[in-house]
């Protein structure tokens, strides 16, 4: 399972309206899932480097994020 993941960088902090106009161009798209633009785990960016067996983070690698609202719980949710 996933632990301690590590925040991909998501260099914008949308402000209340970008975060709609940005889940308005998704759903418009045909999206019907996505992250939670205030997500603390994943700063909205819906993906984060999980960690290695070693502890490291695996930069390789991004997994959804699995913070409540965020974007694995938003598909699961969809299916
Ligand atoms: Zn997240």
């Amino acid at each position: 399972m996933l632990r301690n993941p590590i925040r991909v960088e998501a260099p914008w902090e949308p402000t209340e309206s970008e975060a709609k106009a940005i889940i308005d161009s998704w759903l418009a798209k045909g999206i019907t899932y996505f992250p939670n633009p205030y997500c603390e785990v994943c700063r909205g960016a819906g993906y984060v480097h999980p960690r290695k067996s070693d502890g490291e983070p695996d930069y390789a690698q991004i997994v959804m994020c699995g913070a409540p609202g965020c974007l694995k719980e938003s598909k699961e949710k969809n299916q």
